[in-house]
């Protein structure tokens, strides 16, 4: 990346030049620890962490230019050996820094929001863009106020396509993002129920995510969820509804499902994609429709979708000890992608033992913590021949269970991951299927990693 020192002074007016200053910045980075010459280091205002304390630790490691928020002293230490901008607020000066960059490189951006989904449908718009012109993408999860913007500011000068993941806690903040961003297309893939506490009901979290549009192009494109119904008013003008049912504009099918994948059907043309789960499909079909739009062929998109690069622990198939099977899905969970995790571990090819490894969904909250535990637990039905439910709220997962099955589910609930090795070690043959999920607190994968080693 680069921006000229001289851009910035015309947009932050006050400021104090190094008697040697850079022409232009290279680097933007809020980390202290990592930076180097013609970087900005940004110190960011959290609320354990005050970045200006760090901002010499930043100089001594390189970095040549500064945002500095006003009220905060500036260390005579920085007087005169690095170039200063000062600001209200440095967070607000890396977003506009961000959109500054954003309208200077000018790629077509794409951002995607929704409860479920986001980061696997990044993955594959950025494998179906790839084939179209240089494509950079949100790294990891960086979605929130301050990953956008740094997502922004670390594509290349030469990007064509920019591939930005939208997330939220609260009301307002997607508006911002989208905003900053100012996206070419926007994609709505779900709503769920994650962070209800924040939101107060599923209308308010529609309308949440909905406010990708407030920073879309005039001209730009919405595709939403087009089986979900607080998306499907006519006053939400949506481009593209796509989805499996009667109430999606545009739809899709699903031919064939296997261990290795599935094969559906999507405006006339058939695509194959290693991902499990029908929702996976309904993920890909937005991208095949990004990449419609965009012009490309079947061809061009199916290698897309086949050439993907997917961020790990999402329905991630490994095989473990004696042939096990795994379904690693350990990143994150929210009642509505647990549920669609257990459809998947119910629809795969008949296995002696399936077994259900879950734990703890977080930030749901009161009044909604238990009943929505229990929805997940009453879908724990047969073909699933076993249940461990790790953690204090995964309890009222296991009652559940207990409850609808009568016993035809085999249900353990235990308090730690180390109770659950144990439970686990019967189950490493070749005739068992396992899947695992919980909230990202939860770190199931350090279970998949004991296995592993077993
Ligand atoms: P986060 O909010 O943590 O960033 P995300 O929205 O980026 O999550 P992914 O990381 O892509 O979502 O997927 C998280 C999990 O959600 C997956 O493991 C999968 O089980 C489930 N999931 C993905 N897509 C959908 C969907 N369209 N509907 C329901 N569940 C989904
Ligand atoms: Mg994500």
């Amino acid at each position: 990346m680069r921006i000229k020192l001289k851009t910035m002074m015309q947009h932050w007016p006050e400021y104090r030049l190094a008697p040697v200053a850079p022409e232009e910045i290279s680097l933007v980075t809020k980390d202290s620890r990592s930076t180097q010459p013609n970087a900005l280091y940004v110190p960011i205002v959290g609320e354990r962490l005050n970045g200006h304390l760090f901002a010499e630790e930043a100089v001594s490691n390189g970095a040549e230019v500064l945002f500095w928020q006003k009220e905060e002293p500036v260390p005579p230490t920085l007087q005169s050996v690095c170039s200063i901008f000062f600001v209200e607020d440095t967070t607000v000066a890396l977003q506009q820094l961000a959109q500054l960059y954003r309208f200077q490189v000018n790629p077509f951006v794409i951002a995607i929001t929704g409860s479920n989904g986001k980061t696997t449908v990044k993955d594959l718009v950025a494998g179906v863009c790839e084939k179209k012109g240089k494509t950079h993408k949100t790294a990891g999860n960086l979605n929130n106020h301050i990953g956008v913007p740094m997502t922004l500011l670390s594509m290349p000068d030469d990007c064509a396509f920019l591939i930005v993941e939208m997330g939220m806690n609260h009301a307002g903040e997607i508006e911002v993002l989208s905003k900053l961003a100012a996206p070419d297309m926007a994609i709505v893939t779900n709503v769920g129920e994650s962070h209800i506490e924040f939101l107060g009901s599923r209308e308010n979290i529609a309308k949440a995510k909905l406010e990708i549009a407030e920073g879309l192009k005039a001209d730009g494109a919405l595709l939403v969820d087009g089986d979900e119904p607080l998306l499907s008013h006519p006053a939400i003008q949506a481009d593209g509804r796509i989805g499996f049912t009667d109430r999606a504009s545009v739809r899709l099918r699903i031919e064939k499902t296997d261990l290795h994948g599935q094969n559906f059907v999507y405006r006339g043309e058939s695509y194959s994609l290693a991902l499990l789960g029908a929702h996976n499909s309904k993920n890909a079909a937005y991208a095949i429709e990004v990449g419609s739009r965009l012009g490309l062929s079947h061809e061009q998109i199916q290698a897309g979708l086949t050439q993907a690069a997917f961020t790990p622990m999402r329905m991630q198939l490994l095989t473990g000890p004696n042939e096990v099977t795994i379904i690693n899905d350990a990143y994150n969970a929210s009642p509505t992608s647990m549920r669609a995790a257990l459809t998947v571990l119910k629809d795969m090819a008949h296995r002696s033992a399936k077994v259900a490894v879950l734990g703890d969904i977080f930030e749901l909250g009161e009044p909604y913590d238990e009943e929505m535990h229990r929805s997940v637990g009453g879908e724990v039905t047969s073909p699933i021949t076993a249940l461990i439910a790790i953690g204090e709220k995964a309890r009222w997962i296991a009652e559940e269970t207990m409850l609808v099955t009568d016993g035809s589910v085999h249900v353990h609930h235990v308090k730690t991951k180390e109770e659950a090795l144990e439970l686990l070690r019967p189950f490493l043959h070749d005739d068992a299927l396992l899947l695992f999920k919980a909230s990202r607190g939860m770190a199931l994968e350090w279970l998949i990693d004991q296995l592993m080693k077993e």
